[in-house]
């Protein structure tokens, strides 16, 4: 996808932020639904560290699947040593909420997210009126009336869209204007609420998208016509599920299924889970089965027939340009107008934690790469310093841990609010970071 078309950049750079009593985060993801980077954001870990390894759980044993939506209420496959952050933030003191956010039904350690909306069973993602309705209860109810200090919020387009048209046809660059007026009408709202100066949002993406290759001369995958593989093999797959696939060989099988499929198909690759490129962080949970499979930018991975009719994809290597998603963040801690060097999604994570003031869990991420973005806190003894402190106790608590991830949020933070109210800043500005053109999906 060409982050050229995601048009935030006009609502994005409106606000006038002068200082803030306090400071507020509204993280926004606007994401899809078959993509399984949901935990990387709210928690900062990788999937192999996460173990959310799939929209669909499984059970090799009972052959058992569920589709996402149903994936969304089976609480051990989400809670699995892995917090995210709205339950941290809980636990810490904060009032958190989430919206649509892939996770936001799940129980974690006994505990959920006390202020949230699941979607209902077959909900429109595609209908503005409805988007409204969300940025009203959050804007105006959670944020305004209820003084939370954190929210998520999940749109699922213009992802469905991408899928259905591709991710150059008129009609998902129609669904990013509609994602762009979103943007303005979530903007227009924190403004009439009065919270413009207290309210930083982040708005992104787990992923982009490509177009899928379609047509007589395209050398489609299909594994059951590959040389020497079959399904006879195989005790339990998920294939058909776009560019990615994983396999569980019979007993005695898998150097067999291996073999066969290893150069079997020029554009498809083929690893054993121990054998993947540790850049992809996709090998070491073992949710993950033996064999995985991931096709090159353009295909998609069919078991028996090419089954699949989306026209736009992703799921490819995050090396992919086409995959990498945008990140634009506005409020009174970030600097305006900034364009920012690329990061990783896990990053994120060390980002809402310290704008919340809060100790992050053991996660991937770094705050050293994404402070940057963020304006330099002024000693209020006068001295001009600044005040590095917090940071660098940030910094240590990630360091500690090692990783992070990214979601589509609105965050608020009652501790630096305190902090803030102290120092009685009054030259912080309006950040507006830039689209990150070669910002890498945690996974693929
Ligand atoms: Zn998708």
């Amino acid at each position: 996808m060409s982050t050229q078309d995601i048009g935030f950049r006009q609502n994005l750079e409106l606000t006038n932020v002068r200082m803030h009593p306090l400071v507020f985060v509204l993280v926004m993801f606007i994401n899809c639904l078959t993509c399984i980077l949901y935990l990387c954001f709210s928690s900062g870990r990788y999937i192999e560290n996460h173990g959310v390894i799939h929209n669909i759980w499984f059970n090799t044993t009972t052959q058992e699947k569920k589709q996402y939506y149903m994936t969304q209420f089976v609480d051990s496959y989400w809670d699995n040593g892995s917090l995210p952050i709205w339950i941290t933030a809980q636990r810490q003191g904060l009032k958190a909420g989430s919206l649509h956010f892939p996770g936001t039904a799940a129980t974690y350690r006994k505990e959920i997210v006390r202020v949230r909306q699941v979607e209902p069973r077959f909900f429109d993602h595609s209908n503005e009126t409805d988007w409204q309705l969300n940025i009203d209860k959050v804007v105006g109810e959670w944020f305004h009336q209820q003084d939370l200090d954190f929210v998520s919020l999940y749109f699922g387009e213009p992802d469905l869209v991408g899928h259905k048209y591709g991710p150059d046809s008129p009609e998902r660059k129609e669904m990013v204007k509609q994602v762009d007026r979103t943007v303005g009408y979530i903007r227009d709202k924190i403004q009439q609420h009065g919270l413009t100066d207290k309210l930083n949002i982040i708005i992104t993406a787990d992923h982009g998208m490509t177009t899928v290759k379609r047509g007589g001369t395209v050398n489609e995958i299909i594994l059951s016509k590959i040389p020497g593989f079959s399904f006879r093999d195989i005790k339990f797959h998920l294939v058909d599920y776009g560019p990615s696939g994983m396999l569980l060989p019979k007993e005695g099988k898998l150097e067999t299924v291996y073999q066969a499929l290893k150069g079997g198909h020029p554009h498809l690759h083929v690893y054993k889970k121990e054998e993947m490129p540790a850049r992809l962080h996709y090998s070491k949970h073992p949710r993950l089965l033996p064999i995985i499979l991931f096709a090159d930018p353009g295909y998609v991975i069919n078991g028996f027939l090419p089954v699949q009719f989306h026209k736009g994809e992703h799921g490819f290597d995050n090396e992919e340009m086409d995959m990498k998603p945008f990140f634009r963040a506005v409020g009174p801690d970030f600097k305006k107008n900034l364009v920012f060097a690329p990061f990783e999604t896990v990053h994120v994570y060390p980002l809402m934690c310290h704008l919340l003031g809060m100790k992050p869990e053991i996660n991937d991420g770094h705050l050293d790469d994404t402070k940057g973005m963020l304006v330099p806190k002024i000693n209020p003894e006068g001295d001009g310093n600044e005040m590095d402190t917090q940071f660098q106790v940030v910094i240590g608590l990630s360091a500690m841990a090692g990783f992070l991830v990214l979601v589509f949020i609105a965050t608020i933070s009652n501790a630096w609010c305190k902090r803030s109210r102290a120092q009685n800043s009054s030259k912080l500005e309006l950040t507006a970071g830039e689209e990150r053109k070669d910002m890498k999906q945690t996974s693929f």
